[in-house]
């Protein structure tokens, strides 16, 4: 068998996205984002995207069994062997359980958890740089102190969660892009 899924976590602007991205086209393995997922479901205006909306814009989490069921869904589309990083999934320790259950299924596994660090001020800084780039409509300074407490109160005891199956692997998410990217890469690989 070869190796196990990995699961990007960070708190929301810490570029666990764009990294993921890279990484995942650099080793040809599989990005699952929820957040895109959900994106692309506002665009095509599914019954899921409505549904969505709404928390989408208050900077709330979609609930669990929503999410849930997405992220089944998009799971029957990739082959076995082929390594899936997980990014912005799981947000809550719910969605961590229903996880190993869907990949237990499946006759996969969590290998690691990799953790973007980055200061509060720094992303505040940098949130603000994306919605005015991006145009995005949960990028307004309520909504990203929103996201904050929300990574902060829900997210947080996933990480802990991790930790305590000693998969958490902690890269330093400051500095360029590309040198994020040198640290990850590393992360990832080991
Ligand atoms: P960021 O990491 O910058 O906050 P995402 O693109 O990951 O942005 O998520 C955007 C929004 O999509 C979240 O604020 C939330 O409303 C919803 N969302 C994404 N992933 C999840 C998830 N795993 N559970 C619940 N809601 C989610």
């Amino acid at each position: 068998m070869g190796r196990g899924d990995l699961v990007f976590m960070g708190p929301p602007g810490s570029g666990k996205g764009t990294q993921a991205q890279t990484l995942v086209r650099e080793h040809g393995w599989v990005q699952l984002s929820t957040g895109e997922l959900f994106r692309d479901h506002l665009k095509r205006e599914t019954a899921l995207g409505r549904a969505a909306r709404g928390y989408m814009d208050r900077g709330e989490l979609v609930p669990d069994a929503v999410t849930v069921d997405m992220v089944r869904e998009r799971l029957r589309e990739i082959p076995a062997g082929t390594r899936i990083v997980f990014d912005g999934f799981p947000r809550t320790v719910a969605q961590a359980d229903a996880l190993d259950r869907l990949l237990g299924e499946l006759g996969r596994r969590v290998d690691a958890v990799i953790l973007l660090d980055v200061p509060r001020q720094e992303i505040l800084d940098r949130l603000g740089k994306r919605a005015r780039a991006e145009g995005r409509t949960d990028d307004t300074p309520e909504v990203i102190g929103k996201r904050f407490d929300v990574y902060e109160q829900q997210t947080r005891p996933v990480v802990e969660h991790y930790e305590r199956r000693r998969a958490v692997r902690r890269v330093d998410g400051v500095g360029g892009v590309d040198a994020v990217a040198t640290r990850l890469r590393e992360a990832a690989e080991r």
